[in-house]
């Protein structure tokens, strides 16, 4: 049998653990009317040996996953590494701590046109552009076999992707290694490549550059908040575009479902099935749970599953008497009632197919207005509440009435 005959297009993750694996070669990752790429037969030479179902995720989904948690709450002590980093700057220092070791780091970049890859970095120079996450399905390309080669000349390599990504090369590895580290971020779900790409064909037109004129691209700019989500395009002379969650409608797009993977709406490799040795989430509630790690600038939610990472072991908490890592042990069930996404997927915006309908021929932006933007009305009270809340602060500063 053949995944083909197995997983429904609309159950796929697009990991390609079956191409990469297939030992004729006889299928292929193609990108799909919505943008993800989904795997289709390359030749009509498949033997039926079965070897990718066995490296499916969708296939091999387990009913439930029993796990031995240990939860902390983490921030990284440098403050730039963790202005970069999406959350707490975990990755950071894990990647660090590998590449010392003369490890190699397998995670997610910015290509040259701004789509999202996964590679594999081996300096301290190249990391930055993997720190912070990307809201849009990265392609793997053929890391997977990549990995296993290194793996089996006994580098250490720590990789890092989302649920389904790890649960792949777990299962395309057949095998645990010693010097495997699989981290998993905890995932919302990934965004259409063809919606990234069209935004930011769209934003160049309306700025009148082209995608050479951009230098770095954030998905969370934390200048002002680590909360409020904030998207950043820099130029190579000026800020082309800052904006939040309310703005923004990619952000909205994205963090109200409009044009999230199908597979992601009922992700195989949630709720502590990726095998994953560590996750990594935002720990939302912090200002609750210690106040006194938070300063709106990121903490990370780290979960244990293993000791392959011993998070309160020395020589991931500090180097050279100098502390990394700020770490408390934590309850894990402060985690999971305030980040649904480590059990539970989203459902879809329930105009997601008329929105993918209509964006092979129109623009993207007034599909997004109209989809996900924020009725006039709304966006007047949140300005003014805004407003009111930084003339409050200031009163506070200066010494109230
Ligand atoms: C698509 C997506 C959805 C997410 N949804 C949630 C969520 O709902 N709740 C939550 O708590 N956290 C979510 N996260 C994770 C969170 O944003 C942080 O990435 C995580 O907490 C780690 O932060 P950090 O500061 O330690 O590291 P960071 O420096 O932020 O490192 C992020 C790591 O993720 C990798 N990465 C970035 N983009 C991608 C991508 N597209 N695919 C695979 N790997 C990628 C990077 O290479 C890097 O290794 C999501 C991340 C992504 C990419």
């Amino acid at each position: 049998m053949c995944v083909l005959n197995r997983v429904k297009k609309q159950d796929c993750c697009g990991c390609g653990a079956c191409v990469n694996i297939c030992p004729k070669q006889s299928l292929e990752l193609k990108e799909d009317k919505e943008g993800f790429l989904q795997v289709k037969l390359a030749q009509n030479n498949c033997i039926q040996c079965g070897i990718c179902e066995k490296a499916c995720p969708v296939i091999n989904s387990p009913e439930e996953k029993e796990r031995e948690i240990t939860a902390f709450a983490v921030k990284n002590t440098n403050q730039t590494q963790r202005l970069q980093s999406s959350s707490g700057g975990v990755f950071t220092a894990l990647a660090h701590k590998t590449l010392e070791e003369g490890g190699i780091v397998c995670a997610a970049r910015f290509d040259k046109d701004f789509s999202i890859i996964h590679d594999f970095c081996q300096t301290k120079e190249e990391l930055p552009q993997y720190m912070g996450s990307k809201y849009v399905q990265s392609d793997l390309r053929d890391c997977f076999k990549k990995i296993k080669d290194y793996l089996n000349n006994n580098t250490k390599l720590l990789f890092v992707g989302t649920p389904c990504q790890v649960m792949a090369l777990k299962l395309y590895l057949r095998k645990e290694y010693e010097n495997l580290i699989a981290i998993e971020i905890v995932c919302h779900g990934v965004s259409s490549p063809l919606a990234w790409r069209k935004y930011l064909s769209d934003v160049c037109k309306r700025k009148n550059i082209t995608l050479d004129d951009i230098k770095h691209i954030s998905f969370r700019n934390k200048e002002k908040s680590w909360r409020v989500f904030n998207l950043k395009i820099e130029g190579k002379t000026n800020t082309i575009l800052k904006e939040n969650l309310y703005d923004n409608p990619f952000l909205r797009g994205f963090l109200r479902n409009l044009f999230l993977r199908q597979s992601c709406h009922h992700c195989p490799a949630k709720n502590f099935k990726s095998n994953a040795d560590l996750s990594l989430a935002d720990y939302w509630g912090i200002d609750r749970f210690h106040p006194e790690m938070d300063d709106n600038k990121g903490v990370s939610a780290v979960l244990c599953y293993n000791d392959k990472i011993t998070l309160d072991k020395n020589e991931i908490k500090q180097r050279n008497n100098e502390m990394i890592l700020e770490i408390k042990s934590t309850n894990l069930e402060n985690i999971l009632a305030n980040n649904s996404a480590l059990l539970h997927s989203v459902a879809p915006h329930k105009d997601r197919e008329q929105f993918f309908e209509a964006l092979q021929t129109q623009d993207i932006t007034p599909l997004l207005n109209k989809y996900v933007g924020e009725p006039k009305a709304e966006k007047l009270k949140r300005k003014t509440r805004f407003i009111l809340s930084d003339i409050k602060s200031m009163i506070i500063k200066k010494g109230g009435f």
